[in-house]
């Protein structure tokens, strides 16, 4: 693992590590160029479903899945938005990843957006298992990035202390505007109101 705090991914992975146990069922909701895709295979995850709303990506992220040969129909490579996670995953999941911004070396014009991240966050908290992850990485240095970062923030303070904890992890001593860390999980015994 090396040092944990070198960097937002090897921070991200850390965490994601004390939550997932093999065979579990993961979303990577922004899988980009399938780094972090392939990071949840080989940590054991049994199914997988990653989006992303450039084709580019997802075919970028089945090429790394099979760099790695860990491809398998049980992971399911989604052309859609993530704000449509929910009709797209039917069980409940014990890890989701959202990596926000723009996709390396491609067009800074598709990013994420505000109105979208916060409704798919929103969507993404009624898939997590009891003691489950929710991780977010945010970045603020792109147009956009600042109030997308705001807006989840806010939807973050907003989220009920009996039924959530959630954590903000920001490395303050580096130039810039270095990435920043959402951890949100659901509260072991707590029953989530749509599961009553
Ligand atoms: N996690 C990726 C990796 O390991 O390479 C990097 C993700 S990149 C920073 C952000 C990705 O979010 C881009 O590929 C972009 O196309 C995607 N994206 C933007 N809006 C989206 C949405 N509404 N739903 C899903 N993906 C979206």
């Amino acid at each position: 693992m090396g040092n944990i705090i070198r960097s937002c991914t090897q921070t991200v992975l850390l965490f994601v590590s004390q939550y997932l146990s093999p065979g579990d069922t993961v979303i990577d909701a922004t899988c980009g160029n399938g780094h972090d895709t392939v990071a949840l295979a080989k940590m054991g995850a049994g199914t997988i479903y990653a989006f992303d709303i450039q084709n580019t990506a997802i075919e970028q992220t089945r090429a790394a899945l099979e760099r790695a040969q860990l491809y398998s129909e049980n992971i399911h490579l989604i052309a859609d938005g993530h704000e449509n996670m929910r009709q797209h995953v039917k069980e409940k999941v014990s890890v989701i990843l959202f990596n926000l911004g723009y996709l390396p070396s491609s067009s800074k014009e598709i990013t994420t957006k505000k109105e979208t991240t916060v409704k798919a966050v929103s969507e993404a908290l009624k898939l997590l298992k009891k003691d489950g992850l929710l991780c977010i990485t945010l970045y603020s240095g792109h147009p956009g990035g600042e109030e997308e970062k705001q807006a989840v923030l806010r939807f973050a303070r907003m989220l009920d202390p009996k039924i959530w904890h959630v954590a903000f992890i920001r490395m303050l001593n580096q130039p810039n505007q270095p990435p920043e860390i959402l951890l949100i999980t659901l509260k072991r015994g707590v029953q989530f109101e749509e599961d009553k």
